[in-house]
């Protein structure tokens, strides 16, 4: 069947040689999915999930069973105290910009200790000039930058040792950067250290890409708040939309009030008949997260060996799904970003060439063959053109549909 694909005797061998030397990690990978997959399982039993549940509000949405029990199942999987998850929020974006909003008030300063965030943010911090960011509403924004992918403690003691700070934010995942992505014990480290200083201040986590990798989540090590979108892990390829947040009670009202109104918070918000989706998708998360990480660790494998730089390498321990390959040459990065959307289900005859996207100063190239527009948690592959030629590739639904598309992305740049 591969031969079908146009893939060559030479790539699918050294597939099977790779496959043979992952085999290990992918052991691991698959403990990890069990043991979420337990969690997960408890969660429905103990909310006692039922028919009625997969119900549907219109209007207001008062009173909507099925909404308030989905949320009551992802808190009770993230050990929060409550969760706010909606289709109101469009994505990861979102929830993040409702969550700042929520939380800061003219005055305050938000500090960021993993450097600068994500770039959708730059506008809503005002990084960016933007007349609704919250620059523009007078909330400061700091930011220290990590030291060899570690926090930089001494800058961090320095800083809150001065006071006055609202919000630290730490977003876990490394974005379009090529730093590291946070693991679990380094969160844990840090909020220990930001706990000896300052007793108040609103950890805040970006958890995009993160959920699932691992037994633990950031609230069990300590962080006050989680945000992550639906259309990546927590989704399960399943969530047409939507984002979550969830941790303190009292924050997760904030932002429930800051989504819908103050005086209303929770209470409204229609579910549409979205909430089966958002239940069947965090049900199928904890395998289709394993998915992509297996996807991951055979593409850092395959590409280490012919050559090419990747980070993670396949046998590291991860913190996120993201897989960088640097390939140090532009006609390498945009064949492999075209290969993977060749094996993709959807608009595989489509050829993604590099663009000026809005808010981003190189090009980029974007491969992604979803069933669900922009979702990264079905495989996907994006780079900016510029050195050392990065492909930022993530996701796979199934393995084996993962393993085809990287295979198809090699055999494109031969
Ligand atoms: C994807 C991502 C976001 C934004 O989420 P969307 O759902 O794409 O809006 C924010 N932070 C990080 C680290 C991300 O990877």
């Amino acid at each position: 069947m591969y031969q079908q694909f146009g893939i060559s005797d030479k790539i699918i061998n050294l597939s099977k040689e790779v496959e043979k030397e992952v085999e290990p990690v992918f052991e691991k990978i698959q403990k990890v999915c069990e043991y979420n997959s337990l969690k997960v399982l408890k969660a429905f039993q103990d909310n006692r999930i039922s028919d009625m549940h997969f119900n549907q509000t219109t209007g207001y949405g008062y009173g909507d069973i099925g909404r308030d029990t989905c949320e009551r199942v992802f808190a009770d999987i993230f050990k929060a105290e409550d969760a706010l998850v909606r289709g109101q929020f469009i994505s990861g974006t979102h929830a993040l910009t409702v969550a700042l909003f929520a939380f800061l008030r003219p005055g305050d300063t938000m500090l960021s200790i993993t450097g600068k965030p994500y770039d959708t943010l730059d506008e809503v911090i005002g990084i960016t000039e933007n007349p609704s960011s919250l620059k523009s509403f007078g909330i400061n924004f700091e930011k220290i930058d990590l030291v060899n992918n570690d926090f930089d403690y001494e800058k961090i003691e320095e800083r809150l040792k001065k006071g006055n700070i609202k919000l630290i934010e730490i977003q876990r995942s490394k974005g379009y950067s090529t730093r590291k992505s946070i693991k679990l014990v380094d969160l844990e480290k840090v909020i220990k250290f930001i706990r000896k200083y300052d007793k108040n201040v609103i950890i805040m986590i970006d958890n995009c890409y993160c959920e699932f990798v691992n037994e633990k989540e950031p609230l069990e090590v300590g962080a006050d708040i989680i945000v992550g979108s639906l259309i990546k892990n927590l989704g399960g390829g399943i969530a047409p939309n939507g984002a979550y947040i969830a941790g303190k009670k009292n924050l997760v009202e904030l932002a429930a009030e800051r989504l819908t109104a103050p005086g209303e918070g929770k209470e409204v918000g229609p579910s549409l008949g979205i909430t089966k989706s958002f239940l069947q998708g965090i049900f199928m998360a904890p395998s289709v997260v394993a998915s992509s990480l297996k996807t991951a660790v055979f593409a850092s494998r395959m590409l280490e060996k012919l050559g090419y730089e990747v980070e993670p390498k396949y046998d590291e321990e991860r913190a996120d799904i993201v897989q960088n390959i640097n390939f140090n040459d532009e006609t390498k990065l945009i064949k492999y970003c075209q290969g993977i959307q060749m094996g993709s289900p959807i608009d595989s005859d489509s050829i993604p060439e590099p663009w000026d996207m809005p808010g981003y100063t190189d090009k980029v190239i974007m491969a992604a063959g979803a069933f669900t527009q922009g979702s990264s948690i079905e495989l996907s592959c994006d780079g900016p053109i510029r050195p050392p030629y990065t492909a930022f590739m993530q996701g796979g639904l199934t393995y084996e549909y993962g393993k085809i598309g990287v295979l198809k992305a090699i055999q494109n740049m031969e």
